[in-house]
C-alpha cells in the first residue's frame, strides 16, 4: 500500500519505519525542512531503541522516503496518517488542534482517488467530524473517509510496540475504510485484536486509556506516601495487589510523578473535554493536581537531603521523563530541577545518557552539564536518581562514594540497591519505605 505520514515526530517516524518493513511504500512529510533533511540524509532527528537499523534498510530499499511538500507525499496515497503535534493550549489546557487541522486544510488539495484519512494524534471526542468538514469544504470532489486510528506506542519502546500492539483500535462507520485498514494491519491481525469502533469511541478510547494509566501511576505514587508513613514497603505492596489479575502488575512503579508528552496533556485535555459536556471527572483532576504536587515535594525532599551544607552541589542522573528516550516534554525530572532552582539551588549539575541536548536547550547556563555519570557525581553533595536508564542501575557505587563530597542518595525511581548502598556507608533513600526501612530487592 502507499502511506503518507504526516508529521515525523516520536509517532510518525517509527511508524513510518514499521509500515515500510511491512512491505508498503511510505513518504514521511513534515514542515521543518532541517528535519527532512537530516532524514533524507540518512540519519534519525530522535533517539528510540532499535529504530535505526531499520530505518537504513528501509531507506536503502527506497520503500521510505521524506518530503517537505504535502503534495508530493500525499499524492496517490491509499492511507493518510496524520501524526502531528496536539499540545496543550498554553491558557486553556485543552488539546490545541491547530496542528491537525491545518495539516487537514493542506492535505485536501492534494488528495486523488479514494483515500483514508487516519487520525492518529490523540484528538478530542468530534475531532474527526471536523476534519471531515475542513476537506469537504476545500475539496468538495475529493473521495476520502476520516478514521480515528488512535497511537498507543510507549516512547523507548516504539518499535517493539509498533510491531505488537496490544490492540488495533479503528473508529469509523465506514465499511469502506475498515477495509482498508484491516488490511494494512493485516500482519498483526494473528497475535492481536483489531477492534473496531464508532470514530467518536475511538478518540475517547485514546484519552480513557492515557487518563486511567495516569490515575494508576498517581494511585501508587501515593500509597508510597502512606507506606512511608505506616512502616509498609511500597514494592511489597505494589507486588501484593498486582498479583490480583483485575489490578495486574503495570504501572504499579512509584517514582517522582507521570510525565512524557501524552499523560499531562491528555489527563488535563480529558478534563476540560468533560468539563465541556458538564460532567465532573474527579478521579482525573484529582491525579492532575497531586502530579504537580508531588513533583515540588520531591524537590524538597532532595534539598532536605542537603539539608545544614551551604551551595549543596545537587547531581541529577537522568532528565528524559523515561528511561530509553531522549525526550524531555513534561519530564518530572525537568520540573524537579526547575523547582530546585526555584527554591535556590545554584549548583546543580545535570547527565542523562540520550538527553543532554534536550536539557541543554531547556536550562541553559542555570545548571551545568556532565559527559557522564561520574563526572556529575565528582564533589556532589547529594545525588537524585531521576530517570530510570539502565546504566544508573548498574552504576558502581563504591567509585561514586570516592567521588562524592558527601554520601547521599535520593533514589526517586527505586533503581539501586538499598543494601549494597547503606552497607557502603551511603544515606539511602527511596520511595514508598519507611524511614530507616528500606525495601529488599
Ligand atoms: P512530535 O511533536 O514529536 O511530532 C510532530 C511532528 O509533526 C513535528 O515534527 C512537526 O514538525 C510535524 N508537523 C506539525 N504540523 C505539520 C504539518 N502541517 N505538516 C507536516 N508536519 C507537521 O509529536 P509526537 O510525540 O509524535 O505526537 C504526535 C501525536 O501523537 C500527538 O497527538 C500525541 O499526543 C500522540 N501520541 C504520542 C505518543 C508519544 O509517545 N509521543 C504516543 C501516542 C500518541
Amino acid at each position: 500500500m502507499k502511506i503518507a505520514i504526516i508529521g515525523t515526530g516520536y509517532v510518525g517516524l517509527p511508524s513510518g519505519v514499521g509500515f515500510a518493513e511491512l512491505g508498503n511504500e511510505v513518504v514521511c512529510i513534515d514542515k521543518i525542512a532541517e528535519k527532512i533533511e537530516v532524514l533524507k540524509a540518512g540519519r534519525l532527528t530522535l533517539f528510540e531503541e532499535g529504530l535505526c537499523e531499520l530505518f537504513k534498510k528501509n531507506t536503502a530499499s527506497g520503500r521510505l522516503k521524506f518530503t517537505t511538500s504535502m503534495r508530493e507525499g500525499v499524492r496517490g496515497a491509499d492511507v493518510v496518517l496524520i501524526a502531528v503535534g496536539t499540545p496543550p493550549d498554553p491558557v486553556t489546557k485543552a488539546a490545541d488542534l491547530s496542528f491537525v487541522y491545518a495539516a487537514a486544510e493542506e492535505m485536501a488539495e492534494c488528495l486523488d482517488g479514494y483515500t483514508v484519512i487516519c487520525d492518529k494524534s490523540t484528538v478530542p471526542v468530534g475531532t474527526g467530524d471536523r476534519v471531515e468538514r475542513l476537506i469537504r469544504e476545500k475539496n468538495p470532489q475529493a473521495e476520502f473517509d476520516v478514521v480515528s486510528l488512535p497511537e498507543f506506542l510507549r516512547e523507548g519502546f516504539a518499535v517493539h510496540d509498533f510491531f505488537n500492539p496490544d490492540r488495533v483500535v479503528i473508529g469509523t462507520e465506514s465499511e469502506r475504510a475498515r477495509a482498508v485498514l484491516k488490511k494494512l494491519y493485516a500482519p498483526m491481525a494473528g497475535k492481536t485484536q483489531l477492534l473496531c469502533v464508532k470514530r467518536r469511541s475511538a478518540e475517547t478510547i485514546k484519552y480513557a486509556s492515557n487518563s486511567f494509566l495516569a490515575m494508576k501511576i498517581h494511585y501508587i505514587n501515593e500509597l508510597a506516601n502512606f507506606c512511608e508513613h505506616a512502616g509498609a514497603d511500597i514494592r511489597d505492596v505494589a507486588l501484593g495487589i498486582g498479583l490480583d489479575s483485575r489490578i495486574g502488575p503495570k504501572f504499579l512503579n512509584p517514582g517522582p510523578g507521570f510525565g512524557g508528552s501524552c499523560f499531562p496533556k491528555d489527563t488535563l485535555a480529558m478534563d476540560y473535554m468533560a468539563r465541556e459536556v458538564g460532567v465532573d471527572l474527579t478521579l482525573i483532576q484529582s491525579a492532575i493536581s497531586g502530579n504537580v504536587l508531588r513533583k515540588k515535594l520531591m524537590a524538597r525532599r532532595i534539598l532536605k537531603a542537603a539539608s545544614g551544607v551551604s551551595k549543596p552541589r545537587i547531581a541529577v542522573l537522568g532528565i528524559a521523563f523515561k528511561g530509553g528516550t531522549d525526550d524531555c516534554r513534561e519530564s518530572p525530572a525537568v520540573d524537579i530541577v526547575r523547582e530546585l532552582l526555584l527554591l535556590g539551588a545554584d549548583n546543580v549539575v545535570i547527565f542523562d545518557p540520550k538527553a543532554m541536548d534536550n536539557a541543554k536547550k531547556i536550562f541553559g547556563d542555570k545548571v551545568s552539564f556532565a559527559p557522564d555519570a561520574y563526572a556529575a557525581l565528582e564533589g556532589a553533595d547529594v545525588c537524585a536518581v531521576l530517570t530510570e536508564w539502565k546504566e544508573f542501575k548498574d552504576l558502581d557505587l563504591a567509585r561514586a562514594k570516592e567521588l562524592m563530597r558527601r554520601p547521599v542518595l535520593e533514589d526517586l525511581r527505586n533503581m539501586l540497591d538499598p543494601k549494597k548502598a547503606q552497607s557502603l556507608g551511603f544515606a539511602y533513600d527511596c520511595i514508598g519505605a519507611a524511614q530507616g526501612e528500606k525495601p529488599a530487592l
